[in-house]
């Protein structure tokens, strides 16, 4: 997996790089990342990468300019011709599609991924037409670059990456993993961590010491009873959906013993 980022700010990237779970995709030469700065494709003394607005109005505008050549450098195929399965442009953008674990998945399976960092009021509408294949946000809110939208959008591609995590289930089982439905426990063997898959967020986790300062883990954590972990995970997966994103659940691929799980929380806790 290849990363390309274009930005004006490429010292941006620098601790990103050589911490966690990136550090080891890149060492172990499972993905690849390649900086690009955009004002090396300028061509006046003060390395000009923005001008203002055609209409009027506030801010600058990234010039269509540096950023056609900076592509040009890059070899990517044609956007017409381009196999967006292999090589995919994305804009960072506040207009953007909500990017989402889904994205993400679907984003793993590509070969090259080239970010391009907005700034400023963004870029000129001609370079999304023409050069990119998606526009993506990563929030309802307005950032002052694109970095911090690469940023979040390699590591949690990166993750994804076989080879990456410690233990791939890691990533198979946790919040939004609509790509499994809950499976079933086996009686006598120990739970999968499935309890929040579904499209369900996760369940809560605990570690040792089972007693930190008073404040107890679960007995059911410690019982001993597979059955009965499984059974409290699902049921704490479900709670805390509906309490914080009860949206969730309207996709999410609920079992009957869920839908009865759902009922009583809700009737338990109105405020849910
Ligand atoms: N004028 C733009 C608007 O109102 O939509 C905001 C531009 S913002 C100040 C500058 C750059 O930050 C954008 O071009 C984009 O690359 C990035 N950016 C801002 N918010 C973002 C978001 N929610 N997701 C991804 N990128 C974002």
């Amino acid at each position: 997996m290849q990363f390309d980022i274009v930005t004006i700010f490429p010292g941006f990237f620098e601790g990103f790089l050589s911490n966690g779970i990136l550090t080891r995709a890149l060492s172990n030469g499972i993905a690849s990342v390649a900086i690009h700065d955009l004002r090396a494709f300028t061509h006046d003394r003060h390395k000009t990468v923005d001008d203002r607005p055609f209409g009027g109005g506030e801010g600058m505008v990234l010039k269509p300019g540096p950023i056609f050549e900076c592509f040009e450098s890059l070899n990517l195929t044609p956007k017409a011709t381009r196999d967006s399965a292999k090589e995919t442009v994305i804009l960072l953008s506040a207009q953007g599609r909500p990017f989402t674990q889904t994205i993400a998945h679907e984003l793993a399976a590509v070969e090259r991924i080239v970010f391009l960092c907005g700034r400023y009021e963004g870029v000129d509408e001609r370079v999304n037409d023409l050069l990119c294949d998606r526009e993506l946000s990563i929030g309802d809110y307005v950032l002052s670059g694109g970095e911090l939208g690469a940023a979040v959008i390699i590591d949690s591609i990166a993750r994804l990456l076989p080879g990456v995590l410690g233990n791939p289930d890691s990533a198979r089982f946790e919040s939004f993993g609509t790509h499994h439905a809950p499976e079933p426990h086996t009686p006598g063997l120990p739970p999968a961590s499935t309890n929040s898959a579904g499209g369900l967020l996760d369940y809560p986790h605990y570690t040792r010491p089972a007693d930190f300062r008073g404040h107890s883990v679960p007995d059911v954590l410690t019982g001993g009873s597979h059955e009965a972990v499984r059974r409290w995970r699902r049921e704490r997966a479900l709670e805390k959906t509906l309490r914080n994103r009860p949206d969730l659940l309207e996709q999410a691929t609920l079992t009957e013993e869920d839908r009865r799980t759902l009922n009583r929380l809700r009737n338990s806790s109105p405020k849910l």
